[in-house]
């Protein structure tokens, strides 16, 4: 057992604020209307949020058809394409759209065509809820999902006179989105620059960068779902820590503590302050300590809740 140092905390870490409005909508719906409230798809990626939603009277489903009609509906943070919009009104579903406003911001550069006959290129990984909603907007048009620079160089050659847009997820690794763009770059230079990862993305990974170089073991606390935690844990073992992902403190590996002297804690965008808390006090208790933050960014972001049925 080694003698134990501080814990790094890398600051910003946790819930952004796309993830706090779909929480706070919630709680809303939870309070003011009868149970079931139905979510389709987990309301955010981490099973402790989506547990304790689950107990309070929130049924989480997969398709429509699942939800009775006229009943009361949340849209989750990742939002969803037209399509499914549609079908909820036809429905007679109550809808509240819990959809974060930067995804919404990536919907609407794939819903209207900033030149005629534009192209559209989408950095992302196909199958995840964001990339699925936001080719659901992008009806009509032509559309290439790539999640690598090798993908990307094998795009086809579109004419000079083809306007070309890059759009990314939001959740994506910023340095990894920067080479995908380069090499989608390299195969159409007329190519224009679109929306994509987001500040909460960003300034989680610019800190877990700082933290991987102060704590050669690094926990991200996040669900094995959530992009945004597996890009940190990456970025963090990408700079040489030993990284895991975990998704609260009965997670946190007894053998690399017992050998460890310093640690680094960093939380993923949908992970909520209490795993936080108590896996910093869990580390405390193994006499880890004293906690001390390591910066990248100040944070003050907020966003309005979207009205209620
Ligand atoms: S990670 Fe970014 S885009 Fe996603 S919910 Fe949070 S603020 Fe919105």
């Amino acid at each position: 057992m080694k003698e134990k140092g501080k814990i790094y905390l890398a600051v910003p870490h946790g819930m952004c604020a796309g993830v706090r409005r779909a929480l706070a909508t919630a709680d809303q719906l939870l309070e003011h209307f009868p149970k079931p409230v139905y979510a389709l798809h987990e309301l955010v990626h981490n099973n402790y949020i989506v547990g304790r939603l689950r107990t309070r009277g929130m049924v989480f489903v997969e398709t429509l058809d699942e939800v009775p009609e006229g009943a009361v509906l949340l849209f989750s943070a990742h939002g969803v394409g037209a399509a499914v919009e549609q079908e909820a009104h036809r429905r007679k579903l109550r809808v509240v759209d819990a959809t974060c406003p930067l995804v919404k911001r990536l919907q609407l550069a794939a819903a209207r065509e900033s030149s005629p006959g534009e192209v559209l290129i989408l950095i992302g990984h196909r199958g995840h809820p964001e990339v699925e909603g936001v080719l659901g907007r992008a009806d009509g048009r032509r559309v290439f999902v790539v999640g690598s620079a090798a993908e990307a160089l094998q795009l086809p050659e579109f004419p000079g006179e083809v306007p070309v847009r890059l759009l990314a997820q939001t959740t994506l690794s910023s340095r990894e989105v920067d080479e995908i763009a380069a090499a989608a770059l390299s195969r159409c230079p007329q190519l224009e620059i679109g929306p994509g990862v987001c500040y909460a993305t960003a300034n989680r990974q610019a800190a877990v960068r700082l933290l991987a170089k102060r704590a050669p073991l690094v926990f991200v606390i996040g669900s094995p779902r959530s992009s945004n935690s597996n890009r940190l844990r990456e970025i963090a073992a990408g700079a040489g820590a030993r990284a895991f992902l975990i998704d609260g403190p009965d997670e946190l590996p007894e053998p690399e503590l017992r050998e460890a002297s310093v640690v680094g804690v960093t939380a993923g965008a949908s992970a909520p302050g209490e795993l936080v808390e108590a896996t910093l006090k869990r580390l405390l208790d193994a006499g880890f300590g004293p906690v001390e933050p390591v910066i990248s960014a100040e944070e003050e972001m907020t966003f309005r809740l979207p009205p209620l049925p």
